[in-house]
C-alpha cells in the first residue's frame, strides 16, 4: 500500500494529471519494496512548480520517494532494477528513470519518465 507525507501528496496521486507511465513505475516500485524490505513506501513530493531542477516535477512526470530509513544499499539496488526494467529514453541511454540523489533535502529516490502522447505520456 502507498503511503503519503502530507495529505496534498496524497492529493496528487489522485490527480489527473499525474503520467500513468510514472504511476505504473510507482506501483513496481512498491510491490518490489514490499516483497523485498515487507515495508510500504512513502511519497513525499509528486507537483512541485518548475524550480531549478529538470521540471518534471512540473509537469506531473516525477515522484519522489522517502528511502532515508530503508536498509543500506536498498535504494541504489532498485534504482538499478527499475533502470534496466523501464529505459527512461532509448534515444538518450544518459537518462535514467530512477535516481538517488539528494538535491538539498536528503537523500531519496527520485522516479521520472519522459513526456509522452497520449493517455500514457
Ligand atoms: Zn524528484
Amino acid at each position: 500500500m502507498l503511503r503519503f507525507k502530507t495529505d496534498e501528496v496524497a492529493g496528487e496521486w489522485r490527480d489527473g494529471r499525474l503520467s500513468l507511465r510514472l504511476r505504473a513505475v510507482v506501483r513496481f516500485v512498491d510491490s518490489w519494496v514490499k516483497e523485498q524490505c515487507g515495508f510500504d513506501i512513502v511519497l513525499t513530493s509528486i507537483f512541485r512548480p518548475q524550480t531549478t531542477d529538470s521540471g518534471v516535477h512540473a509537469t506531473w512526470r516525477g515522484v519522489d520517494i522517502r528511502t532515508r530509513d530503508w536498509p543500506e544499499g536498498v535504494a541504489e539496488t532498485l534504482a538499478r532494477e527499475v533502470n534496466q526494467i523501464f529505459r527512461y529514453d532509448v534515444s538518450r541511454p544518459q537518462m535514467k528513470t530512477a535516481l538517488v540523489h539528494d538535491v538539498g533535502q536528503g537523500t531519496h529516490l527520485h522516479l521520472q519518465v519522459k513526456a509522452g502522447e497520449g493517455a500514457w505520456g
